[in-house]
C-alpha cells in the first residue's frame, strides 16, 4: 500500500504552490495530474510539505511522468532561468513540454517488468536510474511516448528507395511504384494514396520489403518555391576564416557580424554539418519562422528529414509530435523561435541564434524569458559554441565583442554580388517650408514612385502606424478622445468606420460630436497605413497596392500570402508598418519610402535610437538586391540624429561608438543591468502599496539604485492603474539579491520583468 504524504505541487498558473497528498519518495520536478476547482491539470512536484495546512488533504490523481523526461541539462538550465527570472519551474516547462507527451507507464524496463510495476512498489529510484540511463542513450526507448494519431509538423514523403523493382508485386504495389516513377521517385504521401489508388497499408508492406522510404518533411511544398535549395557554395576566404575560428570543441560564444548577403547562413550549414556528423545536435533560433521560408527550404535541402521545427503557429498535436522526435533523438536540427531555446534537444554540439538583435526573443508575457541570453547559458551547460549572428548586432552584443567576452567574425563581402542601395534624406522641414503645409508625400518621393511604376518595378513604403488617423481631436476644446478604459487615445479605422484602442480592443462608433464639450469640430490628427494605402490609391489609380500590417494580416498565413504575391511580381507598391522590414526578397524592388523616420524616437526610451537604427537599415536593405540597384528616401524631420545619419551611412560601427558613451553615462545597458517591477490596481493607491513596501525592503542591497514607484508610461490599461518601480545596477548580481531577498510569490500582486527592452508602456 503506498504511503501518501503532503507534497507541494506548482501549477503553471497565477497561483503560489498548493499541497496534495502524493506518494512518499516522488522526487521534486515530476509532473502529476491534480484536480483543482476549475478541473484537471499538470502540475509539477516542489517537495514534500513539511507544514501542510490544516485541511482536508485531496489527493493526486495520477504521477505523470516515470522519470523527468526533460534532458539534465536542459533540466539545469530551468532551473537558472527559474531563479533568474524569478518564476516558477511549472511555467518554463510549459514553453518547452505539452501536457499532451506522456509517457507509456507499460513501456517495459530492460529486466522486462513494465513501469507501472516500479509505481506500485514505489520505486522511485529505480525509476530514476532508467531515465538517467534513457537521457545518456545507454537504453533507447522506442516505445515510451503515446503516438497514437499524432501526425507532427510538415508532410510525409515518400521515396524509392535504390532497391531494384522486384520480378512479382501485387498488382497495388505495382500502382505504388509505377506512380513513384513517374513522378522522379518520390511523391508526398497523400498525393500518392490518391493517385495510385491504394491504403496506407500497401505503402507500410512496401517499406518493410525496403522498397521505399517514408520520411517526414517540412511543409515547404505550400510554398511553392522553385529554387533548387541543395546548392552547394564554397566558401569564400573571409567565411572560410570565419568558420576555422569556432572552436566546436567547447563553449564559446561568438558574434558574426556582416550585412544581409554576406553568406553567414552559409557558415552556419557548413558548421552544422560538422556537428551532426559528429553525431551531435543543432539548435537554431531564428525570429520568426514566417518571414524565414528561404532558410528552412536550404536546410531541409542540405539535411532532408532531419529538421523539426518549432513556433508559434503549430497545433497543439504538431508541437506533441515534435517534441517526441526530439526525446527520441529523430531529429538532429531544432529550428525555432523565441521559446526553442528551451527544446528538449540532447547533446547540442551548436547553437544558432540568427538576427540576434531581434526584439521578439524577448518575451514580453510571463515568464520574460530572453531566448538569446538563454541560449548563451546554455551553451555554456552544454559546453558547445553558440553563434550570434547579425547585420546590426544589439548594441549588448556589440559591446560584449568590443570587451573580448564573445570573439567577433566580421564578413564584408557579398559574395553573390548586388550591391547595397543609395539612400538619401528628404528633409521634411524643407517640404514644409516650399509647401505651406504638412507633407505626407515628398515630390521626390512620388516622382520616384511615379518612376518605379513606369519601369514596372516594386516600391515598398513604410510608416510604423496602423489604422486611418493616429487619433481624434476636438477643435473646440482641444481634447483628444480616449479610450474609457485605457490612457490611451482610440485610433480611428476608417474601413470599418470605428474608433478602436489598440490595448484593450474597445471599439465605438464615431460620435457626431465631442463627449467632453458637445462642438461639432472632430477631427483626425497623424495618418496611418490605412489613409496612405487611401491616399496613394487616389493618386495612382492603376498602381496594385497591397497593405500590410496587424489589421490586414490577422488571419493565420495572410502575412506569408501577401508577401508571396509581391514575391511573385503580382503587387506593385507595398505599405505597412515595421513587418515589412524582414523577412523575404522582393527581386523587382528597387525602391523604399520611409514615410517618417523620427516616429521612433519620438518615444522617451533609452533604447529608441538603437531600434530606430535597426529597422531603418533593415527597411533600406530591401531595395535592390538582385541585378536592380536600389534606392531609399528617407523622409524626417530630424535628419541630423545620429540614429539617422549613420541609418543613412548604413554604418552600424559608427552608429554603435555614438550611442555607447550615452548608454555608459546614463548608466543603461549594455553597461547596467535593469529589473523593472510592476504592479496594478483599481485604483492608483492599490496599485502603488505593494511596491512602496517592496521598495522598503530592497533599500538595505548595496549597489542597488531604485527609481520610482512611479506611474507606468500608460499609466491605465482595461481600468486597471499601473505603477512601476525600475532597480539599476552595475551588475546583475544587485538585481539577483533582489529576487532572494523579495521573492515575488505567483500570483501576486507584482510582476517582474527583469532586462526589460523598454521603460514599458
Ligand atoms: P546572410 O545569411 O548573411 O544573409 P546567406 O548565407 O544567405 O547570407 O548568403 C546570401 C546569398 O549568397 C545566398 O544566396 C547564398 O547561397 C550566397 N552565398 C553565400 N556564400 C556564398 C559563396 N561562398 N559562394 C557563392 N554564393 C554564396
Ligand atoms: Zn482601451
Amino acid at each position: 500500500m503506498t504511503r501518501l504524504v503532503p507534497t507541494r505541487i506548482e501549477l503553471a498558473r497565477p497561483l503560489p504552490p498548493l499541497t496534495y497528498l502524493a506518494p512518499e519518495g516522488i522526487p521534486a520536478g515530476l509532473r502529476v495530474k491534480v484536480k483543482l476547482r476549475t478541473g484537471s491539470l499538470v502540475g509539477v512536484v516542489l517537495g514534500p510539505d513539511p507544514a501542510p495546512p490544516q485541511v482536508k488533504l485531496r489527493p493526486i490523481e495520477a504521477v505523470v511522468d516515470p522519470f523527468p523526461l526533460l534532458p539534465p541539462k536542459l533540466r539545469a538550465l530551468l532551473e537558472f532561468a527559474g531563479n533568474y527570472y524569478g518564476c516558477g519551474l511549472p511555467h518554463l516547462m510549459a514553453l518547452c513540454l505539452p501536457a499532451g507527451v506522456q509517457a507509456d507507464w507499460e513501456t517495459p524496463s530492460p529486466d522486462g517488468r513494465p513501469f507501472s510495476d516500479f509505481r506500485e512498489a514505489n520505486d522511485w529510484l529505480a525509476l530514476e536510474a532508467l531515465g538517467q540511463a534513457w537521457h545518456e542513450g545507454r537504453w533507447p526507448l522506442p516505445g515510451l511516448f503515446h503516438r497514437r494519431s499524432l501526425r507532427g509538423a510538415g508532410v510525409t514523403e515518400v521515396r524509392r528507395t535504390s532497391q531494384p523493382h522486384p520480378l512479382k508485386v501485387t498488382p497495388t504495389q505495382a500502382r505504388v511504384l509505377s506512380v513513384l516513377e513517374e513522378g522522379g521517385g518520390a511523391a508526398r504521401e497523400e498525393d500518392l494514396l490518391a493517385n495510385a489508388k491504394v491504403g496506407v497499408s500497401v505503402l507500410a508492406t512496401l517499406e518493410r520489403n525496403g522498397l521505399i522510404e517514408r520520411v517526414r518533411r517540412l511543409d515547404l511544398l505550400s510554398q511553392k518555391r522553385e529554387e533548387s535549395p541543395a546548392r552547394h557554395v564554397i566558401l569564400n576566404e573571409e567565411q572560410q576564416r570565419a568558420f576555422a575560428a569556432v572552436d566546436l570543441t567547447k563553449f564559446g560564444a561568438y558574434l558574426l557580424y556582416g550585412v544581409t548577403g554576406s553568406g553567414k547562413t552559409e557558415i552556419y550549414l557548413e558548421l552544422a554539418e560538422m556537428v551532426l556528423a559528429q553525431g551531435r545536435r543543432v539548435l537554431w533560433l531564428v525570429p520568426e519562422i514566417g518571414l524565414t521560408p528561404r532558410l528552412l527550404v536550404r536546410l531541409e535541402g542540405r539535411f532532408p528529414g532531419q529538421v523539426a521545427v518549432g513556433h508559434a503557429g503549430l497545433n497543439m498535436t504538431e508541437k506533441q509530435a515534435d517534441v517526441m522526435r526530439l526525446l527520441n533523438d529523430e531529429a538532429p536540427i531544432f529550428v525555432g523561435v523565441r521559446n526553442a531555446v528551451l527544446a528538449p534537444l540532447r547533446n547540442i554540439g551548436l547553437i544558432v541564434v540568427d538576427e540576434e538583435q531581434e526584439s521578439s526573443y524577448k518575451s514580453e508575457e510571463h515568464p520574460r524569458i530572453h531566448a538569446r541570453d538563454l541560449a548563451i547559458k546554455r551553451a555554456q551547460l552544454e559546453d558547445c559554441p553558440v553563434i550570434l549572428g547579425s547585420a546590426t548586432p544589439s548594441l549588448e552584443s556589440w559591446h560584449a565583442a568590443q570587451s573580448g567576452r564573445y570573439r567577433l567574425l566580421k564578413l564584408t563581402q557579398r559574395p553573390a554580388g548586388s550591391t547595397l542601395p543609395t539612400v538619401k534624406i528628404v528633409d521634411l522641414r524643407e517640404c514644409y517650408k516650399t509647401e505651406r503645409k504638412k507633407v505626407v508625400f515628398s515630390p521626390l518621393l512620388l516622382k520616384a514612385l511615379q518612376e518605379t511604376l513606369e519601369q514596372g518595378q516594386q516600391s515598398m513604403l513604410l510608416l510604423n502606424r496602423r489604422g486611418f488617423e493616429n487619433f481624434w481631436m476636438c477643435r473646440a476644446c482641444g481634447k483628444p478622445l480616449d479610450c474609457p478604459h485605457c490612457a490611451i487615445s482610440l485610433t480611428y479605422h476608417k474601413g470599418s468606420y470605428r474608433l478602436r484602442c489598440h490595448l484593450c480592443g474597445f471599439e465605438a462608433a464615431p460620435p457626431e460630436v465631442c463627449p467632453a464639450c458637445g462642438a461639432e469640430h472632430l477631427r483626425g490628427v497623424g495618418e496611418g497605413t490605412e489613409q496612405i494605402e487611401d491616399q496613394l490609391q487616389a493618386r495612382f489609380p492603376t498602381a496594385r497596392i497591397l497593405r500590410l500590417d496587424r489589421d490586414t494580416t490577422q488571419r493565420r498565413g495572410s502575412l506569408e500570402a501577401g508577401l508571396l504575391a509581391a514575391e511573385h511580381g503580382e503587387v506593385d507598391i507595398l505599405v505597412g508598418t515595421q513587418m515589412l522590414a524582414k523577412g523575404h526578397t522582393f527581386p523587382k524592388l528597387t525602391l523604399v519610402g520611409i514615410l517618417n523616420a523620427d516616429m521612433g524616437l519620438k518615444i522617451s526610451d533609452f533604447r529608441a535610437a538603437e531600434r530606430t537604427f535597426h529597422l531603418l537599415t533593415q527597411v533600406a536593405g530591401r531595395a535592390g538586391r538582385a541585378e536592380l540597384p536600389g534606392r531609399v528616401l528617407l523622409q524626417t524631420y530630424s535628419p541630423d540624429h545620429p540614429a539617422i545619419i549613420h541609418a543613412v551611412a548604413q554604418n552600424f560601427e559608427a552608429f554603435a561608438e555614438e550611442e555607447l558613451p550615452y548608454r555608459q553615462g546614463m548608466a543603461y545597458p549594455p553597461f547596467a543591468a535593469l529589473s523593472l517591477y510592476r504592479s496594478e490596481g483599481d485604483t492608483p493607491e492599490d496599485a502603488l502599496a505593494p511596491l512602496q513596501s517592496l521598495k522598503a525592503r530592497l533599500q538595505a542591497i548595496a549597489g542597488l539604485r531604485i527609481l520610482g514607484p512611479l506611474e507606468a508610461p500608460i499609466p491605465k490599461v482595461k481600468d486597471r492603474y499601473r505603477m512601476q518601480l525600475i532597480l539599476k545596477a552595475w551588475t546583475r548580481a544587485p538585481l539577483s539579491e533582489a529576487l532572494c531577498v523579495a521573492p515575488l510569490p505567483p500570483g501576486g500582486a507584482i510582476t517582474l520583468d527583469r532586462d526589460p527592452q523598454s521603460f514599458g508602456v
